[in-house]
C-alpha cells in the first residue's frame, strides 16, 4: 500500500468518468453547465480500465466511479464489468444522482457494482426541482429503492447542507434513519465550482446540524467499528437502524485522514480535491508508456498530497469545477 509524505496510507481512488451532467445542482454548476472536454479528451474505457488495474496494483483497494453524472457516460454498464473482473479489485461504488439509476441499477449489479452513494439534498419535490433545476425528486426515489433491490447495499444518502436552501430539513433526513435501509450523511458545502457563492455565511457547520439532530430526536451515540473509508463519522438516533454520519469538509481539519487521489474524466491524478496541482496520465498513456512508467506517476501523485487545506480560515482553493475535479 503506498503512503504519501505525511505516512497516510492511500489506497481509495474517485475516477470521474465523464465531467456532463444531466443535473445543474445550484452548488455545483451553472446553469449553461460548464466548459465541457472534447470527446477526444475524455479517457476511452480501456484507457481506464488500465490506469485503475495499475492503481490496484500500486495497492489502491477502494475506487469509486463519479463525474459529473457516472450514468451519463455511454457504457456505463461495460466499463463497470471491466472493471469488476481486474484482480485484486473488491470494493467498486460509485456516486450517483440517482436520476437514471431505475433502470442502471439492476445492469450495474449484474456488472459487478458493489455499493451506491446517491445525492440528495431534499425530500420536498418542488425544492429539489430548485436546487437540481429541472430534476424529479420521485426518479431519485425509485432508483434508490431499485439499487436496494439490486443489492447495492448499503445506500448511503448524502446531503450536502446550505443554509436557507435546505438547512431547515436536516432533522426530517435523520428521521429518514430510523427507517430501514436509510443512511444519511450531512456535507458542509465547500467553495468550489458554483459553491463558492456558498462560502461562508452558507456553511452549515456538522456542530450545528448535529446540535438540530440531538435537539429534536435525542442523543446520537457514535457507531463503532463504523469508521468507512471516507472522511465521514458514524452516529446513531436512539432505536435506529440506519446511520447519520458528518462530513466537515469546511469546519474541521480531516486532512489528516486523507487517503485517496482522485483522477478526472480527462486522464488527470489530482493529489488534493482542493490542490490545482495535477498531473497527466493521458498524454503518457497514448505514447505509449508502459505500466512501470504510469505506475511511477502515481507515486508521484501520491507523494505530492499536500498536508491539508485551510478552508476554515478563509483561504479558497482551485477554481475547478466538482464536475471536473469528480466530488
Ligand atoms: N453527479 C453525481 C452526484 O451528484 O452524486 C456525482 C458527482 S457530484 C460532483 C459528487 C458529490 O459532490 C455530490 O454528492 C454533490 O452533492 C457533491 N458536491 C458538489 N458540489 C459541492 C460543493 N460545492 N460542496 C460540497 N459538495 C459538493
Ligand atoms: Fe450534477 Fe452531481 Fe454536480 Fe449535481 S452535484 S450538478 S448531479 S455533478
Amino acid at each position: 500500500m503506498p503512503f504519501d509524505a505525511y505516512d497516510r496510507p492511500i489506497q481509495y481512488l474517485r475516477v470521474s468518468v465523464t465531467d456532463r451532467c444531466n443535473l445543474r445542482c445550484v452548488y455545483c454548476m451553472p446553469e449553461e453547465g460548464v466548459a465541457k472536454f472534447s470527446h477526444q479528451d475524455i479517457l476511452r474505457n480501456e484507457e481506464i480500465v488500465r490506469i485503475v488495474r495499475i492503481a490496484v496494483e500500486t495497492g489502491f483497494v477502494h475506487i469509486r466511479l463519479t463525474g459529473g453524472e457516472p450514468l451519463v457516460r455511454k457504457g456505463i454498464v461495460d466499463l463497470v464489468a471491466e472493471l469488476a473482473r481486474i484482480p485484486g479489485l473488491d470494493d467498486l461504488s460509485m456516486t450517483t444522482n440517482g436520476i437514471l439509476l431505475r433502470q442502471y441499477a439492476e445492469p450495474l449489479a449484474r456488472a459487478g457494482l458493489r455499493r451506491i452513494n446517491l445525492s440528495l439534498d431534499t425530500l420536498r419535490p418542488e425544492r429539489f426541482r430548485q436546487i437540481t433545476r429541472w430534476g424529479n425528486l420521485e426518479d431519485v426515489l425509485a432508483g434508490r429503492e431499485a439499487a436496494l433491490a439490486a443489492g447495492l447495499r448499503p445506500v448511503k444518502i448524502n446531503m450536502v447542507v446550505v443554509r436557507g436552501m435546505n438547512d431547515d430539513e436536516v432533522v426530517d433526513m435523520a428521521r429518514k434513519t430510523l427507517e430501514p435501509d436509510w443512511h444519511v450523511r450531512f456535507i458542509e458545502v465547500m467553495p468550489l465550482g458554483a459553491g463558492v457563492h456558498w462560502s461562508g455565511d452558507g456553511v452549515v457547520s456538522s456542530a450545528e446540524i448535529r446540535a438540530r439532530i440531538e435537539e429534536a430526536l435525542g442523543p446520537l451515540t457514535p457507531v463503532p467499528g463504523e469508521v468507512g473509508i471516507g472522511p465521514a463519522r458514524y452516529y446513531r438516533l436512539p432505536g435506529a437502524a440506519g446511520t447519520v454520519g458528518f462530513i466537515s469538509a469546511v469546519t474541521d481539519h480531516f486532512c489528516r485522514f486523507c487517503n485517496r487521489l482522485r483522477l478526472t474524466s480527462d486522464g488527470r491524478l489530482l493529489p488534493c480535491l482542493l490542490s490545482s496541482a495535477t498531473i497527466d496520465l493521458r498524454t503518457p498513456l497514448r505514447n505509449g508508456a508502459t505500466d512501470e512508467e504510469l505506475r511511477a506517476l502515481f507515486m508521484q501523485a501520491v507523494v505530492a498530497k499536500p498536508r491539508g487545506h485551510a478552508l476554515a480560515e478563509g483561504i479558497l482553493p482551485t477554481s475547478l469545477p466538482m464536475s471536473h475535479i469528480g466530488g
